[in-house]
Protein backbone atom coordinates (compact mmCIF):
# COMPACT_ATOMS: atom_id res chain seq x y z
CA UNK A 1 0.00 0.00 0.00
CA UNK A 2 1.80 3.12 -0.84
CA UNK A 3 5.30 3.98 -1.86
CA UNK A 4 7.97 4.48 0.64
CA UNK A 5 7.76 7.78 2.60
CA UNK A 6 10.98 10.06 1.95
CA UNK A 7 12.92 11.91 4.43
CA UNK A 8 12.04 15.96 3.37
CA UNK A 9 14.16 17.44 1.14
CA UNK A 10 15.84 14.34 -0.14
CA UNK A 11 15.04 13.25 -3.69
CA UNK A 12 17.96 11.04 -5.22
CA UNK A 13 18.35 8.61 -3.70
CA UNK A 14 15.41 8.19 -1.46
CA UNK A 15 15.85 7.37 1.96
CA UNK A 16 12.99 5.72 3.81
CA UNK A 17 12.02 8.19 6.75
CA UNK A 18 12.95 5.97 9.73
CA UNK A 19 10.20 7.15 11.55
CA UNK A 20 8.01 4.58 9.67
CA UNK A 21 10.12 1.74 10.27
CA UNK A 22 8.81 0.40 13.77
CA UNK A 23 5.08 0.95 12.57
CA UNK A 24 6.11 -1.43 9.57
CA UNK A 25 7.51 -3.69 11.39
CA UNK A 26 4.38 -3.99 13.81
CA UNK A 27 1.96 -4.13 10.76
CA UNK A 28 3.97 -6.70 9.55
CA UNK A 29 3.46 -8.96 12.29
CA UNK A 30 0.19 -8.25 12.53
CA UNK A 31 -0.71 -9.45 9.20
CA UNK A 32 0.73 -12.80 11.02
CA UNK A 33 -0.73 -13.00 14.10
CA UNK A 34 -4.37 -12.02 12.98
CA UNK A 35 -4.31 -15.37 11.66
CA UNK A 36 -2.43 -17.66 13.96
CA UNK A 37 -4.26 -19.93 15.92
CA UNK A 38 -5.96 -18.76 18.69
CA UNK A 39 -3.61 -20.70 21.42
CA UNK A 40 -0.75 -18.78 20.08
CA UNK A 41 -2.34 -15.73 20.72
CA UNK A 42 -3.59 -16.51 23.96
CA UNK A 43 0.21 -17.33 24.82
CA UNK A 44 1.77 -14.37 23.38
CA UNK A 45 -0.64 -12.22 25.56
CA UNK A 46 0.14 -14.21 28.65
CA UNK A 47 3.47 -14.26 27.82
CA UNK A 48 3.04 -9.99 27.28
CA UNK A 49 0.63 -9.72 30.48
CA UNK A 50 3.86 -11.78 32.48
CA UNK A 51 6.25 -8.67 31.43
CA UNK A 52 3.38 -6.04 32.47
CA UNK A 53 2.58 -7.55 35.60
CA UNK A 54 5.97 -7.87 36.57
CA UNK A 55 7.16 -4.65 35.62
CA UNK A 56 4.51 -2.68 37.49
CA UNK A 57 4.70 -4.97 40.54
CA UNK A 58 7.80 -3.53 41.00
CA UNK A 59 7.46 0.07 39.85
CA UNK A 60 3.66 0.99 41.11
CA UNK A 61 2.98 0.90 44.80
CA UNK A 62 -0.57 1.29 43.83
CA UNK A 63 -0.56 -1.93 42.02
CA UNK A 64 1.05 -3.71 44.20
CA UNK A 65 -1.75 -2.73 46.71
CA UNK A 66 -4.62 -3.39 44.39
CA UNK A 67 -3.41 -6.98 43.88
CA UNK A 68 -2.46 -7.12 47.34
CA UNK A 69 -5.78 -6.61 48.72
CA UNK A 70 -7.29 -9.15 45.94
CA UNK A 71 -5.02 -11.88 47.62
CA UNK A 72 -2.31 -11.42 45.17
CA UNK A 73 1.31 -11.92 46.95
CA UNK A 74 4.31 -12.03 44.86
CA UNK A 75 4.68 -10.36 41.47
CA UNK A 76 4.16 -13.78 39.93
CA UNK A 77 1.25 -14.34 41.70
CA UNK A 78 -1.38 -12.81 39.12
CA UNK A 79 -1.78 -14.57 35.65
CA UNK A 80 -4.26 -14.28 32.90
CA UNK A 81 -5.63 -17.67 34.68
CA UNK A 82 -5.91 -15.97 37.59
CA UNK A 83 -6.92 -12.39 36.51
CA UNK A 84 -11.11 -13.24 36.80
CA UNK A 85 -10.03 -13.09 40.87
CA UNK A 86 -8.84 -9.69 40.64
CA UNK A 87 -12.17 -6.85 41.39
CA UNK A 88 -12.23 -4.60 38.52
CA UNK A 89 -10.72 -1.10 38.40
CA UNK A 90 -13.20 1.65 37.07
CA UNK A 91 -13.41 4.62 35.45
CA UNK A 92 -13.90 6.36 39.11
CA UNK A 93 -10.95 4.93 40.22
CA UNK A 94 -9.24 6.31 37.46
CA UNK A 95 -10.88 9.51 37.94
CA UNK A 96 -9.72 9.83 41.90
CA UNK A 97 -6.34 8.20 41.25
CA UNK A 98 -4.61 9.42 37.92
CA UNK A 99 -1.76 10.79 39.00
CA UNK A 100 -0.98 7.83 42.37
CA UNK A 101 -1.56 4.98 39.10
CA UNK A 102 1.24 6.30 36.91
CA UNK A 103 3.79 3.90 37.12
CA UNK A 104 6.80 4.97 35.82
CA UNK A 105 7.99 2.78 32.42
CA UNK A 106 11.21 1.13 31.17
CA UNK A 107 12.92 4.03 28.84
CA UNK A 108 12.45 2.29 26.22
CA UNK A 109 8.76 3.06 26.14
CA UNK A 110 9.46 6.94 26.56
CA UNK A 111 7.59 9.34 25.86
CA UNK A 112 4.94 9.24 28.11
CA UNK A 113 1.75 11.53 26.98
CA UNK A 114 -0.90 12.66 29.02
CA UNK A 115 -4.21 11.89 27.76
CA UNK A 116 -7.70 13.62 29.01
CA UNK A 117 -11.02 12.59 28.66
CA UNK A 118 -13.37 15.09 30.01
CA UNK A 119 -16.49 17.40 28.87
CA UNK A 120 -19.76 16.98 28.83
CA UNK A 121 -20.22 14.59 32.06
CA UNK A 122 -18.11 16.57 34.39
CA UNK A 123 -15.93 14.05 35.39
CA UNK A 124 -12.65 14.06 33.73
CA UNK A 125 -9.98 11.13 33.69
CA UNK A 126 -6.22 11.63 32.86
CA UNK A 127 -3.92 8.77 32.24
CA UNK A 128 -0.80 8.21 30.69
CA UNK A 129 0.06 6.47 27.35
CA UNK A 130 3.54 5.48 26.25
CA UNK A 131 5.12 5.70 23.39
CA UNK A 132 4.76 1.84 22.68
CA UNK A 133 1.18 2.54 23.59
CA UNK A 134 0.90 5.46 20.84
CA UNK A 135 2.99 3.14 17.94
CA UNK A 136 0.38 0.38 18.71
CA UNK A 137 -2.70 3.23 18.09
CA UNK A 138 -0.98 3.63 14.59
CA UNK A 139 -0.40 0.31 13.71
CA UNK A 140 -4.16 -0.58 14.25
CA UNK A 141 -5.11 2.58 12.68
CA UNK A 142 -3.35 1.56 10.18
CA UNK A 143 -4.50 -2.36 10.05
CA UNK A 144 -8.09 -0.71 9.68
CA UNK A 145 -6.84 1.30 6.65
CA UNK A 146 -5.28 -2.35 5.33
CA UNK A 147 -8.67 -4.68 6.40
CA UNK A 148 -10.67 -2.08 4.09
CA UNK A 149 -8.05 -1.68 0.93
CA UNK A 150 -8.28 2.30 0.90
CA UNK A 151 -6.65 3.91 -1.47
CA UNK A 152 -4.09 6.37 0.40
CA UNK A 153 -3.88 8.25 -2.88
CA UNK A 154 -7.52 9.29 -2.28
CA UNK A 155 -8.93 12.27 -0.50
CA UNK A 156 -9.93 12.23 3.03
CA UNK A 157 -13.17 14.28 4.42
CA UNK A 158 -13.45 14.38 8.57
CA UNK A 159 -16.27 15.71 10.23
CA UNK A 160 -14.77 16.86 14.17
CA UNK A 161 -16.51 17.65 17.20
CA UNK A 162 -16.76 21.12 17.33
CA UNK A 163 -13.79 23.09 17.10
CA UNK A 164 -13.08 26.86 16.40
CA UNK A 165 -12.72 26.98 12.17
CA UNK A 166 -15.27 25.60 10.47
CA UNK A 167 -13.01 23.74 7.83
CA UNK A 168 -9.17 23.18 7.94
CA UNK A 169 -7.44 21.63 4.83
CA UNK A 170 -4.36 20.02 4.84
CA UNK A 171 -2.17 17.90 2.28
CA UNK A 172 -1.97 14.81 4.12
CA UNK A 173 -4.12 12.43 6.10
CA UNK A 174 -1.66 13.04 8.70
CA UNK A 175 -0.74 10.48 10.62
CA UNK A 176 -0.03 7.39 11.48
CA UNK A 177 -1.14 7.24 7.09
CA UNK A 178 1.22 10.04 5.92
CA UNK A 179 4.42 7.86 8.39
CA UNK A 180 3.65 4.73 5.73
CA UNK A 181 2.79 6.10 2.51
CA UNK A 182 2.76 9.73 0.23
CA UNK A 183 -1.68 10.30 0.63
CA UNK A 184 -4.12 12.60 -0.91
CA UNK A 185 -5.52 15.49 0.92
CA UNK A 186 -7.31 15.46 3.99
CA UNK A 187 -10.27 18.50 5.02
CA UNK A 188 -11.42 18.24 8.57
CA UNK A 189 -15.09 20.17 9.01
CA UNK A 190 -16.64 21.51 12.42
CA UNK A 191 -19.60 19.70 13.47
CA UNK A 192 -21.04 23.11 14.49
CA UNK A 193 -21.54 24.00 10.72
CA UNK A 194 -25.23 21.98 11.03
CA UNK A 195 -25.86 19.39 8.69
CA UNK A 196 -27.19 21.44 5.93
CA UNK A 197 -23.72 23.38 5.76
CA UNK A 198 -21.35 20.20 6.15
CA UNK A 199 -23.98 18.50 3.38
CA UNK A 200 -23.23 21.31 0.92
CA UNK A 201 -19.34 21.23 1.85
CA UNK A 202 -19.11 17.67 1.02
CA UNK A 203 -20.65 18.20 -2.27
CA UNK A 204 -18.02 20.35 -2.91
CA UNK A 205 -14.95 18.54 -1.37
CA UNK A 206 -15.58 15.52 -3.24
CA UNK A 207 -13.90 13.01 -0.85
CA UNK A 208 -13.48 9.41 -1.45
CA UNK A 209 -13.75 8.27 2.32
CA UNK A 210 -15.73 10.47 5.12
CA UNK A 211 -15.29 10.00 8.65
CA UNK A 212 -17.53 10.91 10.82
CA UNK A 213 -19.99 10.42 14.01
CA UNK A 214 -23.37 8.37 13.20
CA UNK A 215 -25.69 10.82 14.76
CA UNK A 216 -24.25 13.23 12.24
CA UNK A 217 -24.06 10.63 9.60
CA UNK A 218 -28.17 10.54 10.06
CA UNK A 219 -28.57 14.06 9.83
CA UNK A 220 -26.55 14.53 6.55
CA UNK A 221 -27.94 11.96 5.01
CA UNK A 222 -31.51 13.16 5.80
CA UNK A 223 -30.73 16.10 3.90
CA UNK A 224 -29.07 14.24 0.58
CA UNK A 225 -32.12 12.06 0.72
CA UNK A 226 -34.29 15.65 0.52
CA UNK A 227 -32.01 17.15 -2.53
CA UNK A 228 -31.77 13.64 -4.24
CA UNK A 229 -27.72 13.75 -4.52
CA UNK A 230 -24.80 12.58 -2.36
CA UNK A 231 -20.92 13.29 -2.89
CA UNK A 232 -20.29 11.17 -6.39
CA UNK A 233 -16.72 9.62 -5.35
CA UNK A 234 -17.32 8.73 -2.25
CA UNK A 235 -16.36 5.13 -2.23
CA UNK A 236 -16.53 4.16 2.19
CA UNK A 237 -17.89 5.62 5.58
CA UNK A 238 -16.04 5.31 8.49
CA UNK A 239 -17.68 6.24 11.48
CA UNK A 240 -16.29 6.66 15.14
CA UNK A 241 -16.75 7.28 18.31
CA UNK A 242 -20.87 6.54 19.20
CA UNK A 243 -22.74 3.31 18.18
CA UNK A 244 -23.44 2.69 14.55
CA UNK A 245 -27.49 1.07 15.16
CA UNK A 246 -28.63 -1.54 12.79
CA UNK A 247 -31.26 1.19 11.17
CA UNK A 248 -28.32 3.49 10.05
CA UNK A 249 -26.38 1.16 8.45
CA UNK A 250 -29.44 -0.29 6.76
CA UNK A 251 -30.23 3.46 5.39
CA UNK A 252 -26.80 4.02 4.70
CA UNK A 253 -26.62 0.83 2.59
CA UNK A 254 -29.68 1.75 0.58
CA UNK A 255 -29.24 5.26 -0.06
CA UNK A 256 -25.18 4.91 -0.66
CA UNK A 257 -24.60 1.49 -1.76
CA UNK A 258 -21.81 2.17 0.62
CA UNK A 259 -20.21 0.24 3.07
CA UNK A 260 -19.99 1.37 6.63
CA UNK A 261 -17.11 0.72 8.16
CA UNK A 262 -16.88 1.42 11.75
CA UNK A 263 -14.11 1.32 14.92
CA UNK A 264 -14.28 0.84 18.45
CA UNK A 265 -12.13 2.68 20.19
CA UNK A 266 -11.66 4.41 23.39
CA UNK A 267 -9.46 7.33 24.63
CA UNK A 268 -8.21 5.17 27.03
CA UNK A 269 -7.69 2.14 25.77
CA UNK A 270 -6.89 3.34 21.51
CA UNK A 271 -8.02 1.11 19.09
CA UNK A 272 -10.34 -2.03 20.68
CA UNK A 273 -12.24 -3.51 17.52
CA UNK A 274 -11.97 -3.02 14.09
CA UNK A 275 -15.48 -3.90 12.47
CA UNK A 276 -14.19 -6.92 9.57
CA UNK A 277 -15.22 -6.04 6.09
CA UNK A 278 -16.15 -9.75 5.18
CA UNK A 279 -18.97 -10.47 8.07
CA UNK A 280 -19.55 -7.28 9.89
CA UNK A 281 -18.66 -8.71 13.08
CA UNK A 282 -16.06 -6.33 15.16
CA UNK A 283 -12.62 -8.39 15.44
CA UNK A 284 -10.88 -7.67 18.75
CA UNK A 285 -7.31 -6.43 18.91
CA UNK A 286 -6.00 -9.31 20.81
CA UNK A 287 -2.18 -8.46 20.22
CA UNK A 288 -2.63 -5.02 22.15
CA UNK A 289 -5.65 -5.53 24.49
CA UNK A 290 -7.08 -8.61 26.51
CA UNK A 291 -11.11 -7.73 26.33
CA UNK A 292 -14.00 -9.87 28.52
CA UNK A 293 -17.22 -9.22 28.32
CA UNK A 294 -18.49 -9.79 31.76
CA UNK A 295 -22.17 -10.34 33.13
CA UNK A 296 -23.17 -8.84 36.34
CA UNK A 297 -21.65 -11.62 38.51
CA UNK A 298 -18.55 -10.56 36.70
CA UNK A 299 -18.78 -14.37 34.97
CA UNK A 300 -17.36 -14.66 31.45
CA UNK A 301 -20.85 -14.08 28.63
CA UNK A 302 -20.92 -16.80 26.12
CA UNK A 303 -21.40 -16.22 22.87
CA UNK A 304 -24.55 -14.32 21.86
CA UNK A 305 -24.78 -12.85 25.51
CA UNK A 306 -24.36 -8.89 26.16
CA UNK A 307 -22.49 -8.10 28.75
CA UNK A 308 -19.75 -5.35 30.43
CA UNK A 309 -16.88 -4.67 28.45
CA UNK A 310 -13.74 -5.20 30.58
CA UNK A 311 -10.28 -4.25 29.14
CA UNK A 312 -6.68 -5.04 30.26
CA UNK A 313 -4.08 -3.35 27.64
CA UNK A 314 -1.26 -5.55 27.55
CA UNK A 315 1.35 -2.85 26.34
CA UNK A 316 0.51 0.81 28.20
CA UNK A 317 2.73 0.43 31.47
CA UNK A 318 2.89 4.40 32.31
CA UNK A 319 -1.31 3.60 33.56
CA UNK A 320 -1.74 0.07 33.77
CA UNK A 321 -5.43 -0.77 32.67
CA UNK A 322 -5.58 -4.23 34.18
CA UNK A 323 -9.33 -5.29 34.18
CA UNK A 324 -10.63 -2.07 33.51
CA UNK A 325 -14.44 -1.68 32.66
CA UNK A 326 -14.64 1.09 30.41
CA UNK A 327 -17.83 1.66 30.54
CA UNK A 328 -19.62 0.28 27.59
CA UNK A 329 -21.74 -3.21 26.95
CA UNK A 330 -21.28 -5.68 23.97
CA UNK A 331 -22.25 -9.14 22.67
CA UNK A 332 -20.23 -11.64 22.09
CA UNK A 333 -19.11 -12.71 18.95
CA UNK A 334 -19.28 -16.22 17.09
CA UNK A 335 -15.92 -17.13 15.37
CA UNK A 336 -15.04 -15.12 11.54
CA UNK A 337 -15.29 -16.78 8.26
CA UNK A 338 -12.91 -14.39 6.74
CA UNK A 339 -10.01 -16.61 8.39
CA UNK A 340 -8.56 -13.99 10.79
CA UNK A 341 -8.46 -16.09 14.30
CA UNK A 342 -9.31 -13.38 16.33
CA UNK A 343 -11.97 -13.02 18.63
CA UNK A 344 -15.18 -11.06 17.91
CA UNK A 345 -17.92 -9.12 19.58
CA UNK A 346 -21.00 -8.81 17.63
CA UNK A 347 -22.44 -5.49 18.40
CA UNK A 348 -21.23 -2.47 20.82
CA UNK A 349 -24.49 -1.49 22.38
CA UNK A 350 -23.24 1.97 23.96
CA UNK A 351 -21.50 3.59 26.99
CA UNK A 352 -23.52 3.49 30.14
CA UNK A 353 -23.01 7.02 30.36
CA UNK A 354 -24.81 7.83 27.33
CA UNK A 355 -28.12 5.16 28.37
CA UNK A 356 -31.24 6.65 29.01
CA UNK A 357 -33.03 5.20 32.37
CA UNK A 358 -36.65 5.53 32.85
CA UNK A 359 -38.60 5.53 36.34
CA UNK A 360 -39.87 2.10 35.31
CA UNK A 361 -36.11 1.03 35.99
CA UNK A 362 -36.13 0.32 31.92
CA UNK A 363 -33.23 1.29 29.58
CA UNK A 364 -32.18 2.22 25.96
CA UNK A 365 -29.61 4.18 24.34
CA UNK A 366 -31.47 7.37 22.70
CA UNK A 367 -30.53 8.40 19.18
CA UNK A 368 -32.12 11.81 18.92
CA UNK A 369 -29.80 12.98 15.56
CA UNK A 370 -31.98 11.76 12.99
CA UNK A 371 -34.49 14.72 13.44
CA UNK A 372 -34.45 17.95 12.05
CA UNK A 373 -34.22 20.51 15.01
CA UNK A 374 -32.73 22.89 12.46
CA UNK A 375 -36.25 22.73 10.95
CA UNK A 376 -37.62 24.42 13.89
CA UNK A 377 -35.06 27.18 15.45
CA UNK A 378 -31.44 27.91 14.10
CA UNK A 379 -29.78 25.38 16.32
CA UNK A 380 -25.67 24.60 14.93
CA UNK A 381 -25.28 21.69 18.09
CA UNK A 382 -27.65 20.30 20.52
CA UNK A 383 -26.57 17.78 23.34
CA UNK A 384 -29.51 16.15 25.97
CA UNK A 385 -28.28 15.58 29.78
CA UNK A 386 -30.64 13.24 31.96
CA UNK A 387 -30.15 14.91 34.86
CA UNK A 388 -32.96 12.62 37.12
CA UNK A 389 -35.09 9.89 36.35
CA UNK A 390 -37.70 12.08 35.13
CA UNK A 391 -35.91 15.57 34.53
CA UNK A 392 -33.72 16.29 31.00
CA UNK A 393 -31.40 19.39 30.26
CA UNK A 394 -32.00 20.43 26.47
CA UNK A 395 -28.48 22.13 25.53
CA UNK A 396 -27.96 24.43 22.93
CA UNK A 397 -25.64 25.85 20.50
CA UNK A 398 -28.25 28.14 18.77
CA UNK A 399 -27.77 31.63 16.62
CA UNK A 400 -30.01 32.58 19.21
CA UNK A 401 -31.82 31.84 22.20
CA UNK A 402 -35.19 30.67 21.23
CA UNK A 403 -38.33 31.80 21.79
CA UNK A 404 -41.26 30.09 23.90
CA UNK A 405 -43.01 28.52 20.57
CA UNK A 406 -39.40 27.13 19.43
CA UNK A 407 -38.72 25.39 22.94
CA UNK A 408 -42.32 24.10 23.28
CA UNK A 409 -42.07 22.35 19.83
CA UNK A 410 -38.19 20.55 20.87
CA UNK A 411 -39.55 19.69 23.52
CA UNK A 412 -42.09 17.54 22.27
CA UNK A 413 -39.78 16.17 19.77
CA UNK A 414 -37.63 14.97 22.31
CA UNK A 415 -40.53 13.19 24.42
CA UNK A 416 -41.95 11.77 21.58
CA UNK A 417 -38.45 10.36 20.45
CA UNK A 418 -37.93 9.19 24.03
CA UNK A 419 -41.34 7.94 24.07
CA UNK A 420 -41.75 9.84 27.90
CA UNK A 421 -43.08 12.91 29.30
CA UNK A 422 -40.31 13.85 30.72
CA UNK A 423 -39.95 17.81 31.98
CA UNK A 424 -37.25 19.62 30.00
CA UNK A 425 -35.10 22.15 31.30
CA UNK A 426 -33.34 24.64 28.18
CA UNK A 427 -29.87 25.49 28.89
CA UNK A 428 -27.90 27.53 25.78
CA UNK A 429 -24.13 27.80 25.02
CA UNK A 430 -22.64 30.45 23.10
CA UNK A 431 -19.82 28.09 21.31
CA UNK A 432 -19.95 24.94 20.82
CA UNK A 433 -21.10 21.99 23.43
CA UNK A 434 -17.73 20.89 24.91
CA UNK A 435 -16.93 17.55 23.57
CA UNK A 436 -15.62 14.63 26.24
CA UNK A 437 -12.04 13.71 24.56
CA UNK A 438 -13.24 14.66 21.39
CA UNK A 439 -16.36 12.35 21.18
CA UNK A 440 -19.06 14.64 20.68
CA UNK A 441 -22.21 13.06 22.97
CA UNK A 442 -25.55 13.93 21.98
CA UNK A 443 -27.10 12.35 25.15
CA UNK A 444 -25.23 11.65 28.53
CA UNK A 445 -26.95 10.63 31.52
CA UNK A 446 -25.53 12.21 34.72
CA UNK A 447 -26.68 10.66 37.43
ZN1 LIG B 1 -13.44 -11.51 10.07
Amino acid sequence: MGSIIEVEGILWPPIEDPRGQPLRHLLDFLAVSERADPAAIRAGQAQQFAALNEWCWQHSAVYRERLQRAGFHGGDALSLDTLVKLPLLTRRDLQQQAQALYCQPPASHLPVAETFTSGSTGEPVTLHRSAVSQLFWQALTMREHQWWQRDLSGRLAAIKASFNQPRVDTPSWGAPASLFASTGPAVALSMSMGSEALADALIDIDPDYLLVFPSQLQAIQQCYREQGRRPARLKQIRCMSEVVTPELRATVAEDFSLPLCDVYSSQEAGVIAIQCPHSGLYHIMAESLLVEVVNDQLQPCAEGEVGRVVITDLHNFATPLVRYEIGDYAEVGPPCGCGRQLPTLKRILGRQRNMAIYPDGHHYWPRLGFYRFRDIAPILQFQVAQLSVDTLECRLYSERPLNSAEEGAIAEVIRSAMGYPFAIGFRYFDQPIPASGGKYEEFVRLF
